[in-house]
């Protein structure tokens, strides 16, 4: 059985139905379906009322996700609503624009060949780092055809996904732990864990724990030495879930992408940076060879023949319309534009919180527009943790977290920037912070810590 870490604590089995409509006294099964029908704007109400307890999305910096979009976006989604994404026969046009966002990214990521660009939307990154991984492991096995139990090499930095790649798909995760400074992958660290077995590194382009980039063209070359010396060939993916939608706008000198021939596919989260609400990802291959034909599925039963790659088959077409709308409307310097503000309030609000004197910055918003902070050695009378939950009193969401092996001593707040977070909100953050810092500074000893706070990041 399933269940929902909060569900845990037992709540009465009937709701109280708001008084409006005249139904003060009237109660609803909480968990059983209702007999009867009731009017649509009661159960209207009733939901809607239920859900003033989220949190507002805007105060949240803990989720790199979008919560704002343009109202024309919103009413694309809103006419898009009923589009069945696998329907490629019913809604030709959906399709295709999913193949010109396709194309766009596979160009924007210099992608050699862009007029045959490989790839698709998914439902978010984590499905997009399955069919990642699963390609790796596939070309894998043709190359290994005696066997032995593959691997796949990344930092400890990683996100989730990667853990269930790894056990859902049954590979080794080796996995680089953290070590003095360094809080994500480098080359040197990937190469020593690489053999014969090693489907692929994972090179994440923005670490989620502190919004750093790793060294994907180093991760690259110490590869391309390893090969020389072993004749191993580890191909590379780049997680880019944040930085896949922020680098090539704001950090144009970079390579990390296709232009290092090692890559061989990357991800990104479509509701990340590329500013679309939750629902949409995608993964591209640098051409059609680093993508083995016998994973695509060949669909004929909607009407015509269609290839598929995906561990979904009906998702939402709203999605990936709206992508499609952001890419066209903001253009290359529109994106430049927002991630350029988005890391510009970063970069400053990051100042401003090392100026208040108790913390020290372990990034400062430079690479992906998010930070993470630590409290100085000095400060033992109260935790980060005390910090999350103080700000939570007027709605911000900040979270705190520790980090991985071999850093588990170090416990920091991250602030992810997106779009809609401004000039103004971080001058109000950083007010809220210097008031609860008088108190907490009163305190006599640190009262959250890992143990008894909800860890929030993700
Ligand atoms: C958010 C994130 C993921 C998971 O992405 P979803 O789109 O939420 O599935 C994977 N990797 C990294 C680096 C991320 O930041």
């Amino acid at each position: 059985m399933l269940k929902h870490p909060k569900a845990a604590r037992s709540v009465p089995q009937s709701l109280s139905v708001a008084p409006r409509f005249g139904m003060e006294g009237v109660t609803i099964p909480r968990h059983e379906m209702p007999v009867g029908e009731m009017p649509p704007d009661v159960a209207y109400q009733i939901v809607h009322d239920e859900l003033m307890l989220d949190g507002n999305s805007r105060l949240n910096t803990a989720t790199f996700v979008t919560t704002w979009m343009e109202p024309q976006a919103d009413r694309l989604m809103a006419e898009c609503f009923d589009k069945n994404m696998i329907d490629k026969d019913e809604y030709p046009q959906t399709a295709e624009i999913e193949s010109r966002c396709v194309h766009m990214l596979s160009r924007l990521w210099n992608a050699p060949d862009p007029r045959q660009a490989t790839g698709c939307s998914t439902t978010g990154s984590s499905e997009a780092a399955m069919l990642g991984g699963l390609a790796l492991k596939r070309r894998w096995q043709r190359k290994h055809a005696r066997g032995g139990r593959p691997n796949l090499v990344m930092g400890i930095n990683v996100q989730v996904c990667w853990e269930k790649f790894a056990n859902y798909w049954d590979v080794e995760m080796r996995l680089v732990p953290m070590d003095g400074e360094r809080f994500h992958l480098n080359a040197e660290e990937a190469v020593k864990l690489c053999d014969e077995n090693t489907i692929g590194v994972v090179a994440v382009l923005g670490s989620t724990f502190d919004g750093s980039y790793e060294p994907v063209a180093e991760i690259c070359a110490a590869l391309d030495e390893f090969q020389a010396r072993t004749g191993i060939d580890v191909p590379v993916h780049v997680d880019g879930a944040s930085g896949a939608f922020v680098a090539p706008f704001v950090d144009p000198d970079l390579v990390w992408d296709f232009q290092l021939p090692r890559v061989a596919s990357i991800n990104t989260s479509g509701h990340k940076y590329g500013l679309v609400y939750p629902g949409v990802g995608w993964i591209i291959w640098r051409d059609a060879q680093a993508l083995p034909e016998d994973l695509i599925f060949w669909v004929n039963y909607l009407g015509d023949d269609m290839p598929t790659f995906a561990l979904n088959f009906s998702r939402p077409g709203a999605q990936v319309v709206a992508q499609y709308y952001n890419l066209l409307r903001l253009g290359f310097d529109g994106y430049a534009r927002v991630h350029g503000y988005a890391r510009e309030v970063a970069t400053r609000l990051s100042g401003l919180i090392a100026d208040l004197g108790p913390f020290e910055l372990i990034t400062r918003g430079d690479e992906l527009p998010v930070f993470a902070v630590k409290l100085r050695d000095g400060v033992t009378n109260y935790t980060v943790f005390d910090i999350s939950r103080a700000l939570r009193e007027r709605g911000w969401q900040v979270p705190a977290y520790t980090f991985p092996k071999n850093r588990e001593d170090v416990a920091a707040l991250r602030v992810v920037v997106r779009r809609g977070f401004t000039h103004d909100l971080a001058d109000m953050l950083v007010e809220d912070l210097k008031r609860h810092l008088q108190h907490l500074d009163k305190q006599s000893g640190p009262v959250h810590d890992a143990a008894n706070s909800s860890s929030f990041h993700h």
